[in-house]
Formats: C-alpha cells, sequence, structure tokens
C-alpha cells in the first residue's frame, strides 16, 4: 500500500512525522479519512483523536486541539494549538483538568465564568483521556 508522510506541528514544535498508510481525523464537519494521492484539501479540525494508520497494519494515536489538517498528494501537515501522540499524554494532568473543568462548568449559573472557554478545557481533557486509553 502507498504511504504519505504526516506531520503533526504544534506552536511548541513538531509532535509527529512519519510515513501512513492511512489517516483519520476528526474536522468540523465530520470525520475525514485520507490516503496517499489524496486531491489538496484543507479542513478545520474540531477536538479530537487522529488515527495514523501504518503500513505494517498497526494503528498510532493522537490527541489534537482543533487547528487544520492541510492534504497534498505526498503529505499531510496537521497545525494544532496542542497536540499529544498517544505515549506521550499524562494522564494525572488530564484528570485533574477535566476536574477543574468539570466544576467549572457546573458553577457556571451561579458565578459568571466563561461556560465556551470551560467547556472547551473539559473537550481537551477528555480527548487526551481517551486518546490515552486508546478509548476512540
Ligand atoms: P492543562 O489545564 O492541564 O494545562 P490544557 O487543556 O489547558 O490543560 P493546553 O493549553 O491544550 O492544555 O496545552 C498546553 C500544553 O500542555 C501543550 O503543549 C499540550 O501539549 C500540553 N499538555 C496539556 N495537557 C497535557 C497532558 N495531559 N499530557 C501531556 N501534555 C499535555
Amino acid at each position: 500500500m502507498k504511504t504519505v508522510t504526516v506531520n503533526i506541528v504544534t506552536p511548541d514544535g513538531p509532535v509527529y512525522d512519519s510515513e501512513v498508510s492511512m489517516v483519520v481525523a476528526k474536522t468540523t464537519s465530520g470525520e475525514i479519512g485520507v490516503l496517499a494521492g489524496h486531491i489538496p484539501t484543507v479542513a478545520p479540525l474540531a477536538i479530537g483523536a487522529v488515527k495514523l494508520k501504518k503500513a505494517d497494519g498497526s494503528t498510532e494515536l493522537a490527541a489534537v486541539s482543533g487547528g487544520f489538517i492541510e492534504v497534498r498528494p505526498d503529505k499531510i501537515s496537521i497545525l494544532a494549538p496542542s497536540a499529544e501522540v498517544a505515549s506521550t499524554i499524562d494522564i494525572a494532568r488530564a484528570k485533574e483538568a477535566l476536574a477543574r473543568a468539570e466544576e467549572r462548568v457546573q458553577k457556571q449559573k451561579t458565578d459568571n465564568i466563561d461556560f465556551k472557554r470551560a467547556d472547551l478545557s473539559l473537550k481537551r481533557a477528555l480527548n487526551r483521556i481517551n486518546v490515552h486509553q486508546g478509548n476512540i
């Protein structure tokens, strides 16, 4: 099967660079599956998992917190505000972030806290937990 280079880049630097046979990512309008030779496309990403299917049949997972996927026939670039491959996710940190975000979402009605911000933080934390656990 043909392969394509995938880069995942954040403001802190690159977090992934490898040859894969397929990428599945969550765009803001639904899941996109991309094979080598795909026509050029750019799409905004939701907070979600990116599945990186290797030629040997294995799959790696990354947690991505939005950004864009840029597809070219020989290269796929994912540019995200933050992204982590599953093995680098600090699960304790994600669980603490989830607890903080849940508390902020619950207090929202009484305190005037930015609900959208708390909700995004909650989604990032849940996504990291799911990706770490391979639960996607
Ligand atoms: P936290 O409240 O724990 O900082 P956050 O969702 O606000 O979580 P981000 O702003 O998305 O964090 O990311 C800030 C930096 O920390 C990024 O480089 C991101 O990759 C890293 N990061 C955040 N949470 C984790 C985690 N659980 N494991 C590994 N790296 C993480």
